[in-house]
């Protein structure tokens, strides 16, 4: 039987998409050829490529001035790669410190220019986030950078500032297509692949034409978003396994009613926990009501022995990935799109039971 998986990444894929990539690895369509013994110059990687972008476009309505293409590297390059582009020498960067994840992207973008920090919510622990509607970019800024959802905090931006003129870059590797958003709000997208859309390897980037103007001179070739936009990620070599199961999950998705098909099934997965915690002393989430994720749900227990017994016993009933990250501890529940809503109804029976044995 297979194990419920609430890990936060590497995480759960659609079993439907494991059993398409083990009936079609050996055999791509019955051309003879394996897609990752392909070549990536035309042929079919690039027809099942163009048909991936295609639908990823399609998903999130992506408008039609924007480039999208898949990377390496992970997110984390995307922390290197933001500021060599776009902050200007002579400018400064807004930066918003809501967690580990743009704390990192803020700490490498200090090591290559000015940063002006608008937002930090280190003294709370990282619990909250600054009220779209009044958060504005410094003048002159060169962009302002954001994570949708910070992934080990359990935090989510629900609404996104309005920049103006300033470009907003936002990371949005843990949520990306669990829910609809304008995408014109924003002048770059990206993220891992390994959260919400297939395995490790991919880097989704999602940029609005324009920002190549904006670059500094004299990138070396990776690290040129133009080098890449014009060859729609295929520069280098691309990953291509990742891209191609990342294809597949879209597709899958798309049948489950798209962005706002995930949409509902994040709301009903995650209010099934959040119910157990809000109605119980027991469990407590430190996450500001108003901006708990539904894709990572953080939660405590009154010891960290219990903690620990929590941990534990869930695994033993087949439950995996409930530790927190080592940097916060705690527990976090990671209930990706992938995640079967029967899984989180056995966490959330799990939980009841676990107090009222121990509570
Ligand atoms: C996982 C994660 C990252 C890091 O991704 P890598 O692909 O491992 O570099 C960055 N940002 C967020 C929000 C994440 O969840």
């Amino acid at each position: 039987m297979r194990k419920k998986n609430f890990f936060a990444g590497p995480s759960v894929l659609p079993v439907e998409v494991l059993e398409q990539l083990r009936d079609q690895l050996v055999d791509y369509e019955g051309q003879g050829l394996s897609m990752i013994e392909a070549s990536h110059r035309g042929g079919m990687f690039e027809e099942m490529y163009d048909g991936c972008l295609a639908l990823f476009r399609e998903l999130l309505g992506v408008p039609d001035d924007y480039d999208v293409y898949f990377l390496g590297g992970g997110a984390t390059l995307q922390f290197t790669m933001i500021p060599t582009n776009f902050l200007l020498k002579g400018r400064h960067a807004d930066y918003t410190k809501t967690g580990t994840w743009s704390n990192k992207a803020c700490s490498d973008a200090m090591k290559l220019g000015d940063v002006n920090v608008v937002f930090d919510d280190k003294a709370g622990n990282y619990t909250t986030l600054p009220d779209p509607k009044t958060l504005k970019p410094s003048e002159g800024s060169c962009y302002m950078y954001i994570c949708a959802n910070e992934t080990i905090g359990g935090i989510e931006w629900q609404e996104f500032p309005d920049t103006g003129d300033v470009p907003l870059i936002c990371d949005m590797s843990s949520d990306i297509l669990s829910r609809p958003v304008d995408v014109k709000k924003f002048a770059m997208i990206y993220g891992g692949v390994q959260k919400n859309l297939g395995p490790a390897g991919a880097t989704f980037i999602i940029m609005r034409r324009d920002m190549l103007e904006r670059r500094n001179e004299g990138l070396t070739a990776y690290m040129d978003y133009g080098l890449h936009a014009k060859d729609k990620g295929l520069y280098n070599t691309p990953p291509v396994f990742s891209i191609w199961a990342v294809k597949l999950v879209l597709e899958w998705i798309k049948r489950n009613g798209g962005a706002e098909g995930m949409q509902k099934r994040a709301a009903e997965k995650s209010k099934l926990i959040y119910d157990v915690i809000d109605s119980s002393d027991f469990f407590r989430s430190p996450v500001d009501p108003r901006y708990r994720s539904k894709m990572n749900i953080v939660f405590r227990l009154p010891s960290e022995d219990l903690e620990k017994q929590f941990v534990a016993e869930s695994t033993k009933a087949g439950m995996l990935g409930l530790k927190g990250h080592r940097s916060v501890g705690g527990l976090r529940a990671s209930v990706y799109n992938a995640l079967p809503l029967e899984d989180v109804v056995a966490l959330r029976d799990f939980m009841k039971e676990f107090e009222r044995k121990n509570g």
